[in-house]
C-alpha cells in the first residue's frame, strides 16, 4: 500500500452527498424519492446571469484572470457588501474563490496545526470539523442549542476560549439548523473577544440574505474593532441558485498587524487553482448588479415552504420543530419518536423514499434531530410529511 500522510486519514466527508447519491440510485431504480436532503436551491440560475457567462465566452473571456479575481467583480462585491452591511470594504480585500468551501479550507489551513484549538459550531457545517482535523488542530465544538433557537451563545462561546485558541468559526444564518444569532449576542461576543486578541474569526455568512419574519442578519463586518482579524465567507451558491458554478467570495484583512492574510490566500490560490474560471466571474457581476426580483421570488417561496414544513413536522407524533429564522433548513427534534436520528433518516429513505439527513452528520450535538432542506415544492414537502406520518404510525421497531 502507498504511504500517504496521516492528515488524509483524518479528513472527513459530507454525508449530504452520500445521501444524494443513494437517493439518485433509488430513483434510477424506479423508486419515487422526495429529496429533502441536499442543501441547494431547486430554482434555476436567473437567465440574465447565464447570458452574462455565455456572452463572456463569446467575447473571448476564456483565459486566466488575476488570482484574486477580476477587478470589476471585486468592485461589485464591495458595492454589494456596502449595500447589505453598510460597511465599506476595499476591492483589494476581496478574494474570488472557487466556491464557499475553499475559503473554509484556506482559513482553517492558515491557522490550524497540532497544539492549537479551533472552535466551530456543533451542529454545524461538517466541513469545519473535518478540515480542522485535517490540520491536526484540536476541534472544539461550540454547542448550538435548540433552547437558544440554535443561535450562538456569547457566554458559552467565550468560556471555551483558551490561550491555545487560534480561530473561532461562526455561522449565521446557520446550516443545518436555520438558526440566526441576534445582534445583541454578537455584540456581546465581540466585546468578549477583546480579551483574546490572538483569536482570528471566520464568519460564514453565505446565507446572509436568507432570513424571515423580519429577522435581520448582522455581519461581523459591522464591528471595526475585529476587522484586522476577521475573514468573512460569502458567495453566489445559495442566493442566486448557483451551486454548480463553483464561485464564492471572501473578505480578508491585509495589514501587517493581521499577518497580511489577503496576500497569503492569494498565494494559496496561485499555487492551487490560479483563478476562478473567467466566464463565471462575469456571471457573478450580473448576479450582483442585475435585477434581484428572482431572488425575491425564491425567498418568498422558501418562506411559504418553511411554514408548511414546520406545521407538518409539528403534526407528527414524537416530533417537534422550532421555526427556523434563516437559510432553507428545518431541524426538527425527533427524540420523542424513540428513534436515533441516523437510523431514522436511513429508514425513511429506504422504506418511504424520503431523503433527509440525520443530525449527527453535523456533529455530536445533532443527535436527536433531522435536517430537512425545504428546497423542494410545497406539494413534495406535504407528500414527504404524509410518508413520515405513515412510517411513524407503522410502529416499526427501532
Ligand atoms: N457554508 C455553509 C454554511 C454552507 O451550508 C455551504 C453549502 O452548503 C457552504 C458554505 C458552501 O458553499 P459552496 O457550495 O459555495 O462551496
Amino acid at each position: 500500500m502507498l504511504h500517504t500522510v496521516p492528515a488524509f486519514d483524518r479528513i472527513g466527508d459530507e454525508n449530504a452527498f452520500a445521501v444524494l447519491a443513494r437517493a439518485t440510485a433509488l430513483a434510477q431504480a424506479g423508486k419515487d424519492v422526495i429529496n429533502l436532503g441536499i442543501g441547494q436551491p431547486d430554482f434555476r440560475t436567473p437567465a440574465h446571469i447565464v447570458e452574462a457567462a455565455v456572452k463572456a465566452l463569446r467575447d473571448g473571456h476564456h483565459g486566466y484572470t488575476p488570482a484574486t479575481g477580476i477587478l470589476p467583480l471585486r468592485e461589485a462585491v464591495a458595492r454589494r457588501t456596502l449595500a447589505t452591511t453598510g460597511v465599506e470594504v476595499s476591492p483589494e480585500s476581496v478574494m474570488i474563490m472557487p466556491g464557499g468551501k475553499p475559503t473554509m479550507y484556506a482559513a482553517i489551513v492558515m491557522f490550524g496545526e497540532p497544539g492549537v484549538d479551533i472552535l466551530y459550531p456543533d451542529p454545524g457545517f461538517p466541513i469545519y470539523r473535518s478540515m480542522i482535523e485535517f490540520t491536526g488542530a484540536r476541534p472544539v465544538p461550540v454547542p448550538m442549542r435548540e433552547e437558544n433557537g440554535f443561535a450562538f451563545s456569547a457566554g458559552e462561546t467565550l468560556a471555551l476560549i483558551t490561550p491555545r485558541t487560534r480561530l473561532l468559526i461562526l455561522n449565521s444564518p446557520a446550516n443545518p439548523t436555520g438558526g440566526v444569532t441576534p445582534r445583541a449576542e454578537i455584540e456581546k461576543l465581540v466585546k468578549g473577544l477583546e480579551a483574546h486578541p490572538q483569536v482570528a474569526i471566520l464568519s460564514d455568512e453565505i446565507y446572509d440574505v436568507m432570513t424571515y419574519d423580519g429577522e435581520t442578519h448582522t455581519s461581523l463586518l459591522a464591528f471595526p474593532e475585529i476587522r484586522e482579524r476577521l475573514i468573512v465567507l460569502n458567495g453566489w451558491s445559495k442566493t442566486w441558485a448557483m451551486t454548480g458554478w463553483r464561485m464564492g467570495w471572501s473578505i480578508w484583512p491585509n495589514s501587517a498587524e493581521s499577518g497580511r492574510l489577503h496576500d497569503k490566500v492569494r498565494k494559496l490560490a496561485v499555487n492551487c487553482w490560479s483563478c476562478v474560471n473567467a466566464p463565471t466571474q462575469y456571471a457573478g457581476i450580473a448576479a450582483i448588479d442585475g435585477p434581484q426580483d428572482e431572488v425575491d421570488r425564491m425567498m418568498a417561496a422558501f418562506d411559504r415552504r418553511r411554514k408548511v414544513v414546520v406545521e407538518g413536522l409539528n403534526s407528527l407524533p414524537g416530533i417537534s420543530c422550532i421555526t427556523p429564522k434563516g437559510a432553507f433548513y428545518a431541524f426538527p427534534n425527533v427524540a420523542g419518536t424513540g428513534w436515533k436520528a441516523k437510523p431514522l433518516a436511513s429508514a425513511l429513505l429506504e422504506e418511504k423514499g424520503v431523503a433527509l439527513i440525520g443530525g449527527p452528520d453535523f456533529g455530536v450535538h445533532g443527535e436527536g434531530y433531522l435536517r430537512l432542506s425545504y428546497a423542494n415544492s410545497e406539494e413534495n414537502i406535504l407528500r414527504a410529511i404524509e410518508r413520515m406520518a405513515d412510517f411513524l404510525a407503522g410502529g416499526r421497531p427501532h
